[in-house]
């Protein structure tokens, strides 16, 4: 029986762990770090409490043990290559103390999915004041401080005071966060914390580019733009972070910034264990793969998502070959690619199989201003273009990705019974998580 690890339970490593178990390969095992998923495009939702994370999230040794594949819990560090074995870190509990010894886990096949993270540039101060969107953790961390600073306000403040929000960066993560919270902000208010509300938040965001939204098409960055200057949002284009300070934000044209809290959301960087472990990666950590997703060099490494860095084939519209982007949408197609591959491997081992290149479909790119707005910029197949769409069509689209996600995990009834519980929810339960 092969032994097929996949390392990493996020957007990709789930859905291809997922559909590995469906298929009844025998030998299967996800390893994560966290016990529990949840889908990372939703994590601004969970810093600003319009998504609980705790009705949301799976459990990955409930998912495991239902699609019939192992799963270990704790954090990869290295790999034995020769031996064909990864290493796990010992895990610690609440106090510090050791609950499991470092392990090694064998394998035949290793798929690494681990993700990546926010990247500081080597930036003072940002690892010591600001949040990063990287994991639940961090977005539930965020979330109470943000609800703490309200309380405040609405028991304590000045009649002037209102709480302050830096975001730094305005590609997707901070332009949607920072619609988010006015629209958390509103909802506080209606719960009683009175001084919350628009004029209760103040939400300062701070981009290097010259528009928001700079690697999405630039009327989506208008209009965007526009939805977020109604809202209230300080603007503050073409300007790079210096540092970072407790209360603040100086930038390298010497203004400083003040805020309550800051929030990171300035690049990707995939995690820094993964340049120490003798396989090829970039300037950013990611692992440089052939076009089957296999590790540079390697016969049965494959990296995928957003720890892989993969150059498409040169073509007339780029000669030089694009790269697959850091998205939910490239990391569920390499799902479905590897989980062919490794299929068709698994059940014809003596066969030699003739594997077509891994193609990436660019289906455009939505953005959700909270109940605001939602903008979307969608690939026209036919025309070979892009069309922008705005408004319920794009609110559908938007929310379709996350149900594709849940039809991969949990197939058409589960996700059909997971929407209905949602909707009860929405009746049930408050708008927003106040604990
Ligand atoms: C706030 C936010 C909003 C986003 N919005 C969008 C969007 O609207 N559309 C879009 O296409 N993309 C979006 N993205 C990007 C998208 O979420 C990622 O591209 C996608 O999640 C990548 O999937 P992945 O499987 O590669 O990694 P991830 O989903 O990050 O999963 C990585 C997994 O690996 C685990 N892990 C990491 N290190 C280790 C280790 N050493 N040992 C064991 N386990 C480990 C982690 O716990 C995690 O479960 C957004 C990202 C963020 C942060």
């Amino acid at each position: 029986m092969q032994k097929i690890v996949i390392v990493g339970g996020g957007a990709g490593g789930l859905e291809l762990a997922s559909r590995l178990g469906r298929a009844g390969l025998d030998g299967v095992t996800l390893i994560d770090r966290d016990r529990t998923h949840l889908w990372k495009p939703l994590l601004h939702e969970v810093a600003t409490g319009t998504l609980d994370d705790g009705v949301d999230a799976l459990s990955y040794r409930a998912h495991c043990a239902r699609v019939g594949i192992r799963f270990h819990l704790g954090q990869v560090n290295g790999i034995d290559r020769e031996r064909r074995e990864l290493l796990l870190a010992p895990m610690l509990g609440t106090h510090g103390e050791e609950v499991l010894h470092a392990r090694r886990v064998a394998y035949d096949t290793l798929v690494l999915a681990v993700g990546a993270h926010s990247n500081d540039f080597g930036i003072q101060g940002v690892r010591e004041h600001c949040y990063s969107l990287d994991s639940s953790l961090q977005a539930q961390a965020f979330h109470l401080e943000l609800l703490n600073r309200f309380l405040h306000v609405q028991e304590e403040g000045g009649e002037e005071e209102c709480v302050t929000v830096a975001i730094v960066g305005a590609g997707a993560t901070g332009v949607e966060l920072a619609a988010e919270l006015f629209n958390a902000a509103e909802m506080l208010a209606h719960y009683g914390v009175e001084r919350a509300g628009r004029n209760g938040l103040r939400v300062v965001l701070i981009e290097a580019a010259g528009r928001v939204l700079p690697a999405l098409p630039e009327a989506m960055s208008q209009r965007a733009q526009k939805v977020l200057v109604s809202l209230g949002v300080d603007l503050h284009l073409n300007t790079a972070v210096q540092n970072v300070e407790v209360n603040g934000v100086m930038t390298k044209e010497g203004a400083f910034l003040g805020a309550d809290l800051i929030v990171w959301a300035a690049g990707i960087q995939a995690p820094s264990f993964l340049a120490h472990l003798g396989l090829p990666v970039n300037r950013i950590n990611q692992l440089e793969v052939e076009a089957d997703l296999r590790v540079k060099g390697e016969d049965v490494i494959y990296a995928m998502g957003d720890c892989a860095c993969l150059r498409e084939a040169p073509s007339t519209a780029a000669p030089a070959g694009r790269l697959v982007p850091p998205r939910a949408q490239a990391a569920h197609q390499m799902a479905k690619y590897l989980a062919e591959l490794l299929i068709k491997r698994a059940r014809q081992p003596a066969k030699v199989q003739a594997i077509k290149p891994f193609a990436y479909h660019d289906h455009g790119s939505l953005v959700s201003l909270a109940d605001y707005q939602t903008l979307g910029s969608v690939m026209d197949d036919v025309m070979h273009g892009r069309f922008l769409i705005e408004g319920p069509m794009a609110r559908a689209a938007y929310l379709s990705l996350y149900r594709q996600h849940q039809l991969t995990l949990h197939g058409p009834w589960r996700t059909a019974l997971m929407m209905l519980a949602s909707g009860m929810n929405q009746w049930i339960r408050p708008s927003i998580k106040l604990y």
